[in-house]
């Protein structure tokens, strides 16, 4: 099963701004601490504050569950519906 294309949303490049000006912010390196969380390193290009900063990227939680755990989960589901309850079902599609 492919999921490829299946974007619903518009993407847009992450922006980061200065935390001291407001400024935006270019991001230099990363550094990854685990699979959700990631560090920025960053830095602010207003000349006149020229800060040097990490800022952190991390997951907290999903909005939409990955579909090869909803797929997953129906498969299951659908395995231990009892035989009478599945020929019910796949009669109404
Ligand atoms: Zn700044």
């Amino acid at each position: 099963m492919s999921h490829v294309g299946t974007t619903d949303y518009e993407e847009r490049p992450m922006r980061v701004t200065c935390p001291h000006c407001r400024s935006k912010s270019r991001i230099t390196d990363t550094n990854t601490i685990s699979d959700s969380v990631r560090e920025l390193y960053c830095i602010c290009q207003n000349a006149d504050c020229d800060a040097r900063f990490k800022m952190s990227l991390a997951h907290m939680n999903d909005i939409r569950p990955p579909k090869t755990e909803t797929d997953n989960l129906l498969i299951e589901f659908f395995r231990r519906m009892p035989l009478a309850e599945k020929q019910r079902l796949l009669a109404q599609t």
